[in-house]
């Protein structure tokens, strides 16, 4: 119990300035993936890293936790775990777990009065407690748990009735840093490093716009990362936040991306020289489809003469998404003769991007609409002049038709001077707190090795 309070403390709130936060991480790849796994599951080795680092870095007094070690009475609790199933209701599940009808429905009436019972899910997990008493179970109260943090709680009162109330867990941010050399890929050796994959996954489709993984990455080559994670107050950790910084030394060239949130709250990932690596629009806006016919003149399968063909045909199932090739506008969402159900985007004054043939449209798609890229706009189909079921995508550019596969594709957006301001000042702190982090995590090693020898 105190150690999860004394590691709670070591968490920063919100933002990224603080070096406290460094006692988290060191620059050593391997030292780091185990101070990850000691953050993450091992709460006493991590506590006592904690206690020797304290004196060196302030991080705020321990205090015991009084509360936990005085115990009142012989009363013993018990916690149940059950899981909602499809087309369970609060009641049913409370009777599947063996208590009383009536005792039930108090407990869910009390309940429903903050939670609406609609928002349940398959596979929700819901947690009944129990007070054990010379073996005798009573059931004492339920708890569900609608997001990570948010908790509602129907428990019995004095008067045999059920009260309800909710509790917000604070989640906490902290930050991870990891780096080191790629050996075979990127992928593997961020991994192997400790990082989560579904972090190296993301940092990966940060640079899939500028870096070939394929041919630009050699072994030698080396990467740096750091990372926003959620911890609730006991400390688990338990949601994974945004990437803030990811670069990459490849040969003699560092690419460096950070996270920035703009004037108007948009975030967005921008090189050094305030250039989103973002590309404004895509080649493919489907995923898993084969081209069956490009751009240029061919035979038309079902006219049968030479004729231009415009854009390039995604062959795929009816119904598989489409997305939008970029932000922007919806132009027209409606059918247009021989294109049947068509969406035409508006991407900016150069270039817009059109999609044929569609079985139907995604909710809310109609004209005037702003769309992000890569939402799904609508569903693959057959409808207007089509031999079965595809995507035709043309790309326009200043109202003209170009080769989506050929065309250079326009980079996102390039901060404006006075937006440059509020980026290099938020480049300069993320790199700050990044090397802090590195500078500072000798410390925690030092206090690491004391610890183990214990
Ligand atoms: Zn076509």
């Amino acid at each position: 119990m105190l150690a999860i309070k004394n590691s709670a403390k070591l968490l920063l709130s919100g933002s990224i300035a603080g070096i406290a936060i460094a006692l988290l991480v060191s620059p050593s790849s391997e030292s780091l993936a185990l101070q990850n796994k000691g953050l993450l599951e091992d709460s006493a080795f991590y506590d006592s890293r904690l206690d020797m680092s304290t004196p060196s870095i302030a991080l705020g007094e321990h205090k015991p936790d009084s509360a936990s070690s005085s115990i009142e009475s012989h009363q013993q609790y018990e916690q149940k775990t059950v899981k909602i199933r499809r087309g369970d209701t609060l009641g049913k599940l409370l009777q599947r777990a063996g208590i009383e009808k009536g005792i039930a429905y108090k407990a869910t009436t009390s309940l429903c009065k903050i939670f609406n019972p609609k928002h349940l899910k398959p596979k929700q997990k819901i947690t009944l407690n129990y007070a054990v008493n010379n073996g005798e179970k009573e059931f004492i109260s339920i708890t569900i748990e609608p997001k990570i943090g948010h908790r509602i709680t129907a428990k019995k009162n004095e008067s045999n009735g059920f009260s309800s109330f909710e509790e917000h867990d604070t989640l906490k941010s902290q930050l991870m840093r990891f780096e080191g050399k790629i050996r075979s890929s990127l992928l593997s050796t961020a991994i192997e490093k400790g990082v989560p994959k579904s972090v190296t996954y993301n940092f990966a489709k940060l640079f899939s716009n500028i870096v070939d993984f394929q041919k630009d990455i050699r072994s030698g080559d080396s990467f740096q990362i750091m990372y926003e994670q959620f911890v609730d107050t006991n400390g688990n950790n338990v949601k994974i936040g945004k990437i803030l910084f990811a670069s990459l030394v490849l040969r003699n060239e560092k690419i460096a991306l950070y996270r920035y949130a703009d004037k108007k709250g948009n975030s967005d990932y921008y090189d050094s020289n305030g250039q989103s690596v973002r590309k404004a629009l895509s080649r493919r806006p489907i995923s898993g489809a084969r081209i069956t016919s490009g751009y240029g003149m061919r035979r038309h399968p079902i006219l049968r003469y030479k004729r231009m063909h415009w854009g390039i045909d995604y062959a795929a199932p009816r119904g598989t998404p489409i997305y939008a090739g970029g932000d922007g506008v919806v132009e027209h969402a409606g059918r247009k003769g021989a294109y049947g159900k068509y969406i035409k985007i508006r991407h900016n004054s150069t270039y817009q991007t059109a999609y044929a043939h569609l079985r139907r449209y995604a909710k809310g798609i109609r004209k005037n609409k702003r769309v992000k890229k890569g939402q799904v706009i609508g569903y693959v189909g057959s409808t207007g002049r089509s031999t079965g079921p595809h995507l035709h995508y043309e790309i326009l550019k200043n109202g003209r038709h170009v080769n989506p596969l050929r065309v250079k594709i326009p980079c996102g957006r390039k901060l404006n001077r006075k937006e440059m301001k509020g980026f290099s000042s938020a480049r300069m702190k993320i790199t700050r707190t990044y090397t802090a982090m590195a500078s500072s995590s000798m410390i925690a090693n030092r206090s690491h090795i004391v610890a183990s020898n214990n």
